[in-house]
């Protein structure tokens, strides 16, 4: 199986694919051709189904004879689904170890980028040298890779987030690793933290003598295992005679969601997509109209979903060119907060503003005569957005249990003025 990049120029196998993250002239990795499964049923574990799904992606790659190992590692906690009445589902992608799906697709990359590391250091005769996995995040995504490269031998991770603008929760969180996880906190935005890793990927110099590596939601090595879940979902449905559910995928930057396509697109018995957004609209005009427009993102109560220029786009445009059996729905804060206490009331189940852009956008499409089995996408588990959730339904969030001990853990970050300089000179003073 080949790898060929959106835009055309760069064709590379599945490890160098992975290796490089954004493709090399620019454009993101897609499969050549998307190979089509033809599956019986789930696995008995999200695991078993991950390796028959993945295996065609793998095939002829050196990576392939660890896939087993891979999905075995990677996939140590469950995707349920939970039945909200009728034919309609809720996805529950929040049980891996910080409370967000990102942990599924995190803890793929990193025991793929292991085994890399193993292979090439093998063929070269040395010890494996160690990698700085540069991520910047607004919450959600640092405390996943960190988790997920946590303790894994030949990685370190520096996590740079925007100091004062994640939740105090989400700061106690990146701080609480510790180990072979550092944590600054930035004296500037987001953008100013994005700004500084892609200053640092390119400069040469830097990204040699450290080993930059990327962790973003454009690696391959991200979007793959992302499939699983959503084929494990459907396959569970259909053995309960739910035949092709609608999916409503809540969504920012389309790495969910683009899975979920993907997975249609290799046989899976899924219907028609949903993206829901927040007040960020730009992927809703295009695919309504076909016209893309980036933009600034504004500031919302879906704040993982504040996004302005959906970086899997391209992919979008090259897969699913007449966007087809794709709906979108854009969904304001006062819908968020009537969302999140409507669910409550009318089904039963507390969810985070993210996931409640998914059940609104599943409530418009049913109050415009949408008909038969449905599943709405859970991202974050609720208790990660206290703040938000607590003062609507007047009542405390339950925090589960692997949260409970990251929270009740010591927690450190170093402030970092927002100039490649000053990252620079503390790469330089923690180098050992
Ligand atoms: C990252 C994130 C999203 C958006 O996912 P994309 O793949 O960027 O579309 C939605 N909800 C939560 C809780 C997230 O952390």
């Amino acid at each position: 199986m080949w790898y060929m990049s959106t835009r055309g120029r760069s064709r590379l196998t599945l490890s160098d694919a992975i290796g490089a993250g954004l493709a090399l002239d620019g454009g993101l990795y897609l499969p050549e051709r998307v190979p089509t499964v033809e599956v019986q049923g789930p696995g008995e574990r999200l695991a078993d189904t991950a390796k028959v799904l993945l295996k065609p992606f793998f095939e002829g790659d050196r990576l392939e004879p660890a896939l087993e190992g891979i999905c075995e590692r990677a996939f140590t906690f469950d995707a349920p689904l939970r039945r909200l009445g009728g034919e309609r589902y809720l996805l529950e992608l929040f049980h891996g170890p910080t409370a967000a799906f990102k942990d599924f697709a995190a803890r793929f990359l990193a025991e793929t980028l292991r085994v890399r590391a193993e292979q090439e250091a093998f063929s070269r005769g040395e010890p494996p040298l160690t990698a700085t996995v540069l991520v910047a995040t607004s919450g959600d995504t640092g405390a996943a890779v960190a988790s997920a490269f946590w303790g894994l031998p030949y990685f370190r991770v520096v996590v740079l987030y925007p100091e004062g603008r994640v939740s105090a929760r989400q700061a106690h969180q990146l701080g609480a690793f510790g180990d072979n996880v550092a944590c600054l906190k930035v004296r500037g935005s987001f953008d100013d933290c994005q700004g500084l890793v892609k200053a640092a990927f390119a400069d040469e110099a830097l990204r040699a003598r450290y080993g930059l590596t990327s962790a973003n939601s454009i690696s391959l090595g991200r979007l793959l295992p992302q499939v699983v879940y959503f084929g494990h979902a459907a396959l569970q449905l259909r053995e309960r005679r739910v035949f092709s559910p609608v999916v409503v995928v809540p969504t920012g930057n389309l790495g969910n969601a683009f899975a979920c396509l993907l997975a249609r697109r290799m046989g899976l018995p899924v219907g028609e997509v949903i993206l829901a957004t927040n007040a960020n609209r730009v992927l809703v005009e295009y695919v309504e109209t076909g016209r893309y427009e980036p933009r600034p993102s504004v500031a919302t109560l879906a704040n993982a979903m504040d996004v302005g220029a959906p970086s899997n786009w391209e992919r979008l445009r090259v897969m699913e060119p007449e966007r087809e059996g794709l709906r979108a729905v854009s969904v304001g804060d006062e819908d968020i907060r009537a969302s999140i206490v409507r669910s409550w009331e009318e089904d039963g189940v507390v969810v985070c503003p993210h996931t409640a852009c998914g059940m609104w956008a599943e409530r418009v499409w049913r109050e415009r005569g949408g008909k038969g089995g449905v599943m709405v996408v859970a991202t974050a588990h609720p208790a990660k957005f206290e703040t938000v959730v607590e003062p609507l339904l007047k009542r405390e969030v339950e925090v589960p249990e692997r949260l409970m001990e990251v929270l009740g853990r010591a927690s450190q970050a170093e402030p970092l003025e927002p100039n490649l300089d000053a990252l620079r000179h503390w790469l330089q003073s923690s180098h050992k």
